[in-house]
């Protein structure tokens, strides 16, 4: 097994330092946050041993980084920081990686393409930890987690019992998974990739990914792209048009962009020739929520200390890093919402997880 030596990737995720129950720097959003107590188990024996004794009522946080954490959580906040990376199998074509929860998702990303294996280099610079990822099924640029998940192991909380899970076990949609629908009841703790040895697998058709690959490939003397010149791409387009976590809290889009019928979308085009569409099947559109925000004069504003930011209204920022609260969250989002709704009649949906004083996960107790 590898272990790949910590980088400064992740502030919020320092194992050297003991963890308090003060959670509020361990989310991206630096929400005040204090927890009944927190629980870190760096191997599968230690989460074994913890939960023969624990009740089923935990609220598993990683990376911090999709999440809106309240004030007062009260409930043990279980944080699964196992490391590791083992080659499974390999053939001519393609090799199976386990990794642990706890490594970081972004070091895996650049370590994997570092030994030539390929399939992650487009969900590089995502935050949090490997274990989450399949929550969510990140995605980026073209690519899901879904696409190189050969399986995963998870332990199921309420009944105490392991599970080895096939990406058809996890039902992936699109920032969806079982384990969305079913919070806190599966901890995962490792995830088995399947990833490409051939290096001719390049997806840079999102964007301008492709020019600044092909730059990048340019500026090393090469003429075709390579999986690291998409990677590198990537994380200088990304590092462009997001705030980081580091310099001012946020975590990530904030809302989803919402799906409508094409009939209310061509008769907002009449109105707004601008607006930004994406066809889907079954005569419906997906409307890109930035755009709404930004036309419905919010971008750069909100209700402070949580403002979108200037340069991507998708995103919330935290001026108030480690003092506001949920509270505050919730007062800039009804905000936003009802302004998008007023002028669009398109209702905005959050994407980050909204978790309740008891570790519930869901609605807004504030709005
Ligand atoms: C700047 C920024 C950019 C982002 N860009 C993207 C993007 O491009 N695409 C994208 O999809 N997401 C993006 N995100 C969202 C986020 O990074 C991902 O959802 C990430 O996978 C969350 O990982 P985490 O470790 O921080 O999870 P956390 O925030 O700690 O947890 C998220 C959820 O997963 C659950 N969970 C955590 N770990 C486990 C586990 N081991 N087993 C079971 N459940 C668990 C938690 O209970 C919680 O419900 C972005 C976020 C930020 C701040």
């Amino acid at each position: 097994m590898t272990s790949m030596p910590r980088t400064d990737t992740d502030v919020y995720h320092n194992t050297s330092q003991p963890l308090s129950s003060d959670l509020s720097h361990a989310n991206t959003m630096a929400l005040s946050c204090t927890a009944n107590e927190v629980v870190t188990v760096t191997d599968e024996a230690q989460l074994d041993k913890f939960m023969s004794t624990a009740d089923d009522t935990v609220f598993v946080l990683s990376g911090g980084s999709n999440v809106l954490l309240p004030a007062r959580l009260n409930i043990t906040v279980l944080r699964p920081l196992m490391r590791g990376i083992t080659v499974l199998d390999q053939t001519l074509e393609h090799i199976d990686i386990e990794v642990m929860a706890g490594e970081n998702w972004h070091d895996l990303v650049v370590y994997t393409v570092a030994q030539g294996w390929y399939g992650l280099e487009n969900l590089a610079l995502i935050p949090g930890l490997t274990g989450a990822a399949p929550v969510q099924n990140i995605g980026a640029y073209g690519v899901q987690l879904e696409d190189t998940l050969h399986s995963l192991k998870a332990y199921h909380i309420p009944t105490k019992t392991w599970h080895q899970l096939s990406p058809s076990d996890c039902q992936f949609g699109y920032r969806d998974s079982i384990f969305k629908h079913a919070p806190n009841t599966w901890l995962i703790t490792r995830v088995t990739f399947r990833l490409h040895l051939d290096e001719n697998r390049v997806l840079a058709s999102y964007g301008d990914v492709k020019s600044i690959a092909q730059e990048h490939a340019k500026q090393q003397g090469r003429l075709g792209l390579t999986p690291s010149d998409v990677m590198h791409a990537i994380i200088d387009i990304r590092s462009q048009k997001l705030p980081d976590p580091k310099q001012l809290p946020n975590c990530g889009s904030y809302f989803q962009n919402p799906i409508i019928s094409q009939a209310q979308f061509l008769a907002l085009q009449t109105t707004y020739p601008d607006i930004k569409g994406y066809p889907l099947p079954e005569a419906r559109v997906k409307v890109a929520a930035g755009w709404l925000i930004e036309q419905a004069g919010l971008k750069g504003s909100g209700v402070a200390p949580i403002m979108t930011h200037i340069h991507q209204a998708l995103v919330l920022t935290n001026h108030a890093p480690f003092t506001a609260t949920q509270s505050d969250v919730a007062l800039a989002q009804a905000h936003i919402i009802s302004s998008v709704y007023d002028k669009f009649a398109i209702t905005l949906n959050r994407e980050p997880v909204w978790v309740n004083m008891d570790g519930s996960i869901g609605q807004d107790s504030y709005v």
